[in-house]
């Protein structure tokens, strides 16, 4: 690529996020003349590809190798040809950060959602009770997707009196500790413009239950109807103008917006370190703890134990972290064998713990 069209590349793809560290990553492919590209949507070996030339369509046949979580996903970003029939994606850049999830079907491997991420926003309705449980969830998926969470309650003007808000705020606060919460209202429009400045500085996904507001909040961010600005008319690979359907939008006061239909209601995946983030205070008590493998049970000198006697821990807490951990434990057998394994010799091990309970009761009853 000659200097000028590196420069003009640069400019057009700042709106998606292109900085100087991605040039630098892109480097070898640009000196075998491919272009930078970022990924706006995947369709059965097909991608769209935002670029300086506009949107091209784009095979992944050399970017889909067996393994899911290698596969080019929304928000990667692409060396792509510079014409072809089929044109080819050659290569992703390393990803800064990646959300997955685990598949509902048998063959649980990762399914990767999208790529390098920098906001999760997470959406809570106020129109209904708070679920701090289900907050930690969507936490917990966020911190370990390497996206840095916010809490976004929404529908705020359904929550009269401004005591009673502030209380919810702060219920959210103890349960996210390190993450900013944010009430916000799209009847009313507060908070949505300190949303739109944390959105303009970087990539941001909405997570959230349906309901919680996210179509609105993404209508509030983008200006217009998502769905007009979505079914925009691009070029695809032989030139001609089709109508694209776009999972990723550069926002109109900077930012870059992503929403595909797989990432929302995301379950948990292999986030054992997010759960430590979301529930840090716990962590940071058990590195108290007299023994370093204290499970905060009943073992003697449990920093744990004795922070929910003296109420500083709410035991509520306590046991959403075990709750966490053992669902995240079981998703992580689900493909790790080897902890399979583990798990079901535990299970042996308890069952004949079990039986021999039991005969040695019923030896007594004889
Ligand atoms: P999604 O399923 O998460 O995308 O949620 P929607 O954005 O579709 O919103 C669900 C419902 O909540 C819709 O009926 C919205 O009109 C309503 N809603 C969204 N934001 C607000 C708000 O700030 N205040 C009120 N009162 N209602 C809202
Ligand atoms: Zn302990």
């Amino acid at each position: 690529m000659t200097s000028t069209s590196a420069s003009s590349a640069f400019s057009a793809l700042a709106p998606y996020g292109w900085d100087e560290a991605w040039a630098d990553a892109f480097a070898p492919y640009a000196a075998q003349g491919l272009l930078p590209g970022r990924v706006i949507r995947v369709d059965r070996g097909q991608c769209d590809v935002a670029t300086a030339d506009g949107v091209l369509r784009a095979d992944t046949a050399f970017v889909t190798p067996h393994d899911p979580m290698r596969v080019v996903c929304t928000g990667d970003w692409v060396a792509v040809e510079p014409g072809g029939s089929p044109r080819y994606v050659r290569a992703y850049l390393p990803r800064r950060t990646a959300f997955v999830r685990s598949t509902s079907s048998k063959r649980s491997e990762g399914q990767i959602l999208a790529a390098n991420v920098d906001h999760a926003i997470v959406a809570v309705s106020l129109a209904a009770d708070l679920d701090l449980g289900r907050i930690e969830r969507f936490l917990a998926l966020a911190w370990e997707s390497g996206a840095q969470p916010l809490v976004v309650l929404t529908k705020a003007d359904l929550v009269p009196d401004v005591t009673g808000l502030s209380y919810l705020v702060q219920d959210v606060e103890t349960t996210a500790p390190g993450v900013p919460v944010l009430p916000v209202s799209a009847v009313t429009g507060d908070g949505l413009d300190v949303l739109a400045a944390v959105a303009s500085g970087g990539t941001s996904v909405l997570l959230g239950q349906s309901g919680a507001g996210k179509s609105t909040l993404a209508n509030a961010l983008l200006g217009e109807d998502v769905m007009d600005v979505r079914a925009t008319r691009d070029v695809d690979g032989k030139g001609r103008h089709t109508t694209t359907t776009r999972n990723l939008l550069a926002l109109p006061g900077g930012g870059v917006l992503i929403d595909t239909p797989g990432l929302r209601g995301v379950g948990l995946w292999d986030a054992e370190s997010g759960v430590g983030q979301v529930f840090s205070e716990i962590e940071e008590l058990a590195g108290r703890c007299r023994f370093h493998d204290c499970v905060h049970h009943s073992e003697p000198g449990c920093a744990v134990l004795a922070a929910i006697e003296t109420g500083e821990l709410p035991e509520r807490r306590l046991e959403s972290y075990r709750k966490l951990m053992r669902e995240n434990e079981w998703i992580a057998a689900k493909t790790d064998a080897r902890l399979r394994s583990e798990i079901r010799r535990d299970w042996k091990r308890k069952g004949a713990e079990g039986r021999a309970a039991m005969e040695a009761k019923r030896g007594r009853w004889r």
